[in-house]
């Protein structure tokens, strides 16, 4: 059999308090005033955590062995101990507590409250009256039939404590702690009606009401400011047995049914304390009455509040900084995490609402003043994934418009202008939209700075291909100028005409107005300004200028130039006029023929060595653009025009002289020869 009379337990889940757990009990303060550790796993265990503000408490007071536990039992399913008659034992000094059976209900046992009746000190009484009615919001007053209107009795002193207690608790601001007294008058056997029972514990209140040394400024505050007072009565268990059983279900329905009209736990009593809050907060009045310290219900509320707002943060950051873990390596490798923003938004979100939802029920101000601190938490959390983000999506879209930039430039046929001006709206773009994806609402993040640092870059990649492209057109201009420049400074070199020079600048000037024309055709696309374009034309007008001077240089090396002064030579000397070669006779004039074409040919030694053409206009045409030409930015050196004009010096003049002396004499040596082996024979 079952002691407690209460029903036995079945297993059907948690939620609906049927688990072997619903059905346990705790002593929440044990015989020496001690505090249980296990409360907040207790309510836990119970499946009232979470309740938040959907379920009640309720505590019953009253001398020993009045039948409180048995009553319990009865109303709320619990399984308090009753003290069983066979063997009387007593059962010792604490408050224990038990969840109602199928109801969000705290019952709270308060055992050897008659400390009074006993001759035992009140310190007890006391200390579990401002317990219970700091948290109660039903305070269940046990009594005897024959213990009413004995106003000396017991329970007349408790009941002084618990005005007096409450005064001091609630004092100024009743409406926060409005207390239902509920007196179940116990083996009532109907001789006195309950209407008098009823009048004379009234009178017997506002007595002891009125005989409360009340502070001045609550001089004039009414019993009923602060209690709503119920009465019931209770046949005797064992003479009606079964008259007991029902008014208890009857008594019990007032406790469960919200529709009722006389429910009892109404929402005016409940002291706000949200279940997940209500061990810590127990635990701390008990501390305060313990330590007779007075007892502050809004500084206890704030201070729970402090407790369990940070207690609830810490939950949700935790959760949320495992979420953020996941995003921090990849971001840190320097990836962009595709949608990031929308992670990091749910995330703070899913935080923020769980917090919201278990914290926004404690005192406001600590709530807010937490949430503050909570988003700055979060938000420290997420800005160097939001920035990693940035700085990531700034290199990648700078690295794909490189890319852009180079396979757009490629081959032939492009603009320069166009390729540069979509991939950098691409680049832009991608930047944009990856960036407002990232960026989180309600933050001061922002993302314009590193756009413009990326338009930036992206600028000056610009302007280096710009100028690489401008230099490879260049290259490719200068490589097809020289090669259009080379036969006709052969040509005329060999030729050695007296005007040989005029063809040669003339032929320059045209090949270079052509190439000219040429990068200015090409350079609009390249959005170079005006002074990049006349550096640009300047360093091919002296790379041209240079390459012909290299062509002359080369055609008038010792060996070159040797051999066209001796072919020069040979023409005139070795031929005659019709191109036949000579055979020479004794009669002929070897030495005026040999004077004359070694003269023409010596004479050619002062044309070569300095460009000087006949017509004067060419002359002056050149070093007026030399001076147009600034020095050569793309490869940096001094250039001197006029220099360049002097082919050979006057000294190398004279040793080409002297050399091609030599090799003519020996010509006409052999022509000499010749006329004597022929006269030989
Ligand atoms: P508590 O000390 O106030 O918690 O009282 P208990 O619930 O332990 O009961 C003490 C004794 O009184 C037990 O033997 C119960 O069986 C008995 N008892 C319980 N309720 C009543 C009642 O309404 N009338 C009478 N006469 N006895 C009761
Ligand atoms: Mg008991």
């Amino acid at each position: 059999m079952d002691p407690s009379g209460a029903p036995k337990s079945t297993t059907n889940g948690l939620a609906n308090g049927h688990s072997p757990a619903a059905s346990e009990r705790l002593q929440i303060i044990n015989d020496e005033k001690k505090f249980t550790p296990d409360l907040a796993a207790q309510i836990e265990r119970w499946g009232l955590r979470d309740a938040g503000f959907g379920y009640n408490i309720v505590a019953v007071f009253g001398s020993q062995s009045t039948g409180k536990s048995t009553l319990l039992n009865r109303l709320f399913g619990t399984t308090f101990d009753v003290m069983d008659e066979t063997r009387r034992q007593q059962t010792t000094k604490g408050i224990w507590m038990c969840r109602g059976k199928d109801m969000n209900v705290m019952v709270m046992d308060v055992e050897g409250t008659d400390g009074r009746e006993r001759g035992e000190d009140q310190d007890f009484e006391r200390k579990s009256a401002l317990f219970s009615l700091a948290s109660s919001e039903v305070l269940i007053i046990n009594l005897w039939e024959h213990q009413v209107g004995l106003y000396q009795g017991a329970n007349m002193g408790l009941l002084k404590t618990v005005f007096e207690v409450n005064l001091g608790l609630f004092g100024k601001n009743a409406t926060n702690g409005r207390t239902l007294l509920l007196f179940v008058i116990r083996d009532h056997i109907g001789q006195t009606p309950m209407a008098n029972l009823q009048a004379t514990l009234t009178a017997d209140l506002n007595r002891i009401w009125e005989s409360l040394s009340k502070p001045t400024d609550l001089q004039d505050r009414q019993l009923s400011d602060y209690f709503d007072l119920a009465f019931t009565a209770l046949p005797h268990k064992v003479l009606t047995a079964d008259k007991f059983e029902s008014e208890v279900v009857n008594l019990r329905t007032r406790f469960v049914d919200k529709e009722a009209p006389d429910f009892l736990f109404k929402p005016a009593y409940h002291k706000r304390i949200p279940a997940d809050g209500v061990a810590f907060y127990m635990e701390g009045i008990w501390e305060q009455v313990q330590t007779n310290k007075d007892l502050d219900l809004p500084t206890q509320q704030e201070l729970l509040a402090q407790f369990r707002c940070d207690e609830i943060s810490t939950v949700a950051l935790a959760e949320f900084n495992e979420q953020a873990k996941s995003q921090r390596r990849p971001v840190e490798a320097g990836r962009v995490v595709d949608g990031l923003g929308g992670m990091m938004r749910s995330w703070r979100t899913d935080a923020l609402t769980r917090y919201d939802r278990d914290a926004s029920r404690y005192h406001q101000g600590v709530y807010g003043r937490k949430r503050v601190d909570l988003i700055a938490a979060l938000d420290a959390t997420l800005s160097p994934l939001y920035l990693g983000q940035l700085k990531n999506l700034h290199k990648t879209c700078l690295v794909a418009f490189k890319k852009e930039m180079l396979d757009g430039l490629h081959g032939e046929g492009y603009s320069f202008a166009d390729v540069v001006l979509s991939a950098r709206e691409r680049c832009l773009g991608r930047f944009e939209t990856g960036a407002k994806e990232a960026t989180v609402e309600d933050t001061d993040w922002t993302w314009e700075d590193e756009m413009i640092s990326l338009k930036e870059e992206v600028g000056s990649v610009a302007d280096q291909c710009r100028k690489d492209e401008t230099k490879k057109m260049v290259n490719l201009i200068e490589r097809n100028f020289k090669k259009q420049m080379s036969e006709p400074v052969d040509l005329a070199l060999n030729k050695a005409a007296p005007d040989m020079w005029d063809d040669i600048l003339r032929t320059f000037r045209q090949t270079l107005d052509k190439a000219e024309a040429s990068y200015l055709a090409k350079a609009t696309s390249f959005d170079c300004t005006e002074e990049e374009n006349a550096s640009s034309l300047a360093a091919l007008r002296r790379r041209a200028w240079q390459g012909l001077r290299a062509k002359i240089d080369e055609q008038t090396a010792d060996q070159v130039i040797l051999g066209k002064l001796r072919g020069h030579f040979e023409e005139r000397f070795r031929y005659d006029e019709a191109g036949v070669p000579r055979v020479w006779k004794p009669e002929d004039d070897i030495d005026g023929a040999f004077k004359k074409a070694k003269d023409e040919t010596l004479d050619l030694i002062p044309l070569y060595s300095k460009i000087q053409p006949t017509d004067p206009k060419l002359e002056y045409a050149l070093p007026a653009d030399s001076i147009a030409i600034p020095n050569d930015s793309l490869s940096g050196e001094e250039f001197d025009f006029e220099a360049t004009l002097v082919v050979f010096t006057e000294t190398r003049g004279l040793e080409l002289t002297q050399k091609f002396r030599r090799e003519a004499d020996a010509y006409y040596v052999e022509a000499k020869r010749s006329t004597v082996a022929s006269i030989a024979q």
